[in-house]
Formats: C-alpha cells, sequence, structure tokens
C-alpha cells in the first residue's frame, strides 16, 4: 500500500473565543518554522463562530479549516442549525459528521450521519467521519461489530479519497486520557479498511485517510501515530493550544520521515 499523506485535525468542540485565534498564529508561525507544511495536511475545526475569521487567517498557510457539523438540507425552516454549503461560503474545506458526542447528545443515527455526510460532499467539503464503539460495547467484545456498522450505515454515497476520511475514536477514549492498545487500534483500522474495501473497491479504500481519535497528546502522539494504518489523527483537547499541536505534528513529521526513509 502506498503511504497515504498524513491529516492532523484539531477539534476544537465549543471552545474558542476571537482571542483564541492567537493560538493560530502560533500555529502557523510554529508550521512554518519546522517545515511541516509539505509532510501533512493540517485542519482545524473551531466553532462555527469562527470559521470565517481563522479561514481569512490561514489564507496562504497549510492549514485548512474545517466544521463540526452540518444540516442534511441545503438551506430551509431549520432554526439554528447551519448548512454545508453555508460552512462552504465562511471557508470550510471540511466537516465533521457522528463525532459521538453528537450521536450521544444530538440522538444523531448511522442514516443522520449519512445524510450529513451526502450533504457535505454535495456541497464539495469532506467529510470527516467519525465511528467508535462505548466502553460497554467494547467490554461485551462488540467493537469491531459496532464500529462495522457504523461505517456500513454513515458512509456517504460517493465516497473517495479526495472528499472522505474516517475517523476512530473509541467514545471511551476521549477527553479520559485513557486510549485503547496499539495492537487493538491496529486491528480497528485493518477492519476499517477492509470495509471500505468491501464497499468502495480496494483501489478506493487503500486511499482513503483512517484516523485514531480519543486522547492523543504530546505524550503518546510518536506511539500513536506510527501505527500500522493509521494515517493521522482527529484531535480534541490537545488541538486547543498552538503549543501542544504544534507537538503533535512534530511527532507526525517524524514518523512521516521515517516511513518515507523505509525500505519498501
Ligand atoms: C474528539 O473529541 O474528537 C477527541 C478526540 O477528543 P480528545 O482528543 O480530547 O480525546
Amino acid at each position: 500500500m502506498t503511504q497515504l499523506k498524513p491529516l492532523i485535525a484539531g477539534n476544537w468542540k465549543m471552545n474558542g473565543l476571537t482571542a483564541s485565534l492567537s493560538e493560530i498564529e502560533a500555529l502557523r508561525a510554529g508550521i512554518a518554522e519546522g517545515g511541516y507544511g509539505d509532510a501533512m495536511d493540517i485542519l482545524i475545526c473551531p466553532p462555527a463562530t469562527l470559521i470565517a475569521a481563522m479561514a481569512r487567517l490561514v489564507e496562504g498557510s497549510p492549514i485548512g479549516v474545517g466544521a463540526q457539523d452540518c444540516h442534511f438540507k441545503p438551506s430551509g425552516a431549520f432554526t439554528g442549525d447551519i448548512s454545508a454549503p453555508m460552512l462552504a461560503d465562511s471557508g470550510a474545506k471540511a466537516v465533521i459528521v457522528g463525532h459521538s458526542e453528537r450521536r450521544a447528545q444530538h440522538g444523531e443515527r448511522d442514516r443522520d450521519v449519512k445524510a450529513k455526510a451526502e450533504a457535505a460532499l454535495a456541497a464539495g467539503l469532506q467529510a470527516i467521519v467519525c465511528v467508535g464503539e462505548t466502553a460497554g460495547e467494547r467490554g461485551m467484545g462488540l467493537t469491531l461489530e459496532v464500529v462495522g456498522r457504523q461505517l456500513q450505515g454513515s458512509l456517504p454515497a460517493g465516497a473517495g479519497a479526495a472528499n472522505a476520511v474516517i475517523a476512530y475514536e473509541p467514545v471511551w477514549a476521549i477527553g479520559t486520557g485513557l486510549t485503547p492498545t496499539t495492537a487493538d487500534i491496529a486491528e480497528v483500522h485493518r477492519l476499517i479498511r477492509e470495509r471500505l474495501g468491501a464497499l468502495l473497491g480496494a483501489g478506493v479504500a487503500e486511499q482513503i485517510r483512517i484516523l485514531y481519535g480519543g486522547s492523543v497528546k504530546p505524550e503518546n502522539a510518536a506511539e500513536l501515530l506510527t501505527i500500522r494504518g493509521v494515517n493521522g489523527a482527529l484531535i480534541g483537547g490537545a488541538s486547543l493550544l498552538a503549543r501542544d499541536l504544534l507537538a503533535i505534528i512534530a511527532a507526525q513529521g517524524t514518523s512521516a520521515a521515517r516511513a518515507e526513509g523505509a525500505p519498501g
């Protein structure tokens, strides 16, 4: 399999005011200083209120801006919601769909996630589709079954390497400081790749990036980002401060360089 360009994506969740944009200035400067821009794609998904300002701030840099959710309709009587074309119009290039917090707190089912992902694709956005098991499901040995089912149910029609990314995010690892073993992560990523192959064909599946997310920190990034089949990370808490995210980006940069130098 060819080496995929990794994606380091930050999810700010419901955090960040205008003053937080100073972190993006620091991030931009750190990425330029470290020369990381060619080695990976970098995306920050702030709250919708900051998308337009952040998009202006990152212009001409390797940083892209994404959103955290979208409605499945392009417009209409949906008070408080934001559509995919609106996100694109604000400067977003991508949108996270099916994050476990949306699934748990807003009752989003796989079919809702799929509809949102399809709306994203129709608006020219890349869809970052999240899947992952709860602690209870892992405890019952259902991880592969749950992740496989979520993937099949949430994957948008027309998904390909250019417009879709999968994020494996075990629910119990998000914001807890806990992570699966490297073997467990590798096993789930292998399953996701296999399922993508069955759904989209092996050629397409090989080119789709599969991120790991859940308590990725500067301290564990090097270990997590070098797991076979992991093509980057979706990062919550540690994406809020440029200092932490730069440390993770540096870890990704080092592992990418190592993989490039490796034989075969
Ligand atoms: C997330 O919310 O997508 C996430 C991975 O959070 P954290 O990195 O804080 O665990």
